[in-house]
């Protein structure tokens, strides 16, 4: 227990010098989530954690996520700055995999916006937050391959990767920006009742 705490605190340290440090020239702190936050996300990200966010943002320092997370967005030469709710912000990703506009690793939220843009998309936030969780829930790493598992699985049933995605459907398909393919919709007006 107590070489948790030391290892919980030790990534603390490490996060907190992470996210003071500008990483890249062209993308400085001061464009990033604290330096054009409306006082409504400041307030937000000043907030105390919750019982079940404190636990979770542990969850992912101890299991290594997080760092790993960070890691990553140091590599991809992203700002890093302190989010709401116990979640960093990694914003300005250029690589091109994974494709998508945001992604979650550990308690850290990657996405190709600025940090601002991020902040005030909510529902794209709180789908993302929900990854965060999920990695606490799986314990770190092993929610990876059970998330290409389930996308896998969505590809075969619906061909597509998130309709059918256990992780995706939990987190909010149309939050994330997916389109629930199993859903029919009604044809257009003008098809006159042509079968096609
Ligand atoms: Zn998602």
């Amino acid at each position: 227990m107590n070489a948790l705490s030391n290892q919980v605190r030790a990534a603390e340290h490490y996060r907190l010098e992470f996210c003071r440090r500008p990483l890249s020239s062209s993308l400085i702190e001061g464009s990033g989530y604290h330096g054009l936050m409306t006082q409504r996300q400041r307030r937000a990200s000043a907030r105390p954690l919750t019982p079940g966010q404190r636990a979770r943002q542990l969850a992912n320092l101890a299991n290594g996520t997080t760092l790993l997370g960070l890691a990553l967005a140091r590599a991809a030469g992203t700002v890093v700055s302190s989010g709401p709710r116990g979640l960093v912000i990694a914003a300005g990703y250029r690589w091109h995999l994974p494709r998508a506009g945001a992604f979650a690793m550990g308690n850290v939220i990657v996405c190709r916006t600025s940090a601002e843009q991020l902040a005030s998309n909510t529902a794209l936030l709180g789908h993302e937050e929900k990854h965060c969780s999920q990695y606490a829930c799986c314990l770190g790493l092993p929610f990876l391959p059970l998330y290409f598992l389930a996308a896998g699985w969505s590809l075969l049933r619906t061909g597509d990767p998130a309709s059918a995605n256990f992780f995706e459907r939990l987190a909010g398909l149309e939050a994330g920006g997916y389109v629930d393919i199993r859903i029919p919709r009604p044809a257009p007006r003008d098809a006159g009742g042509i079968e096609v």
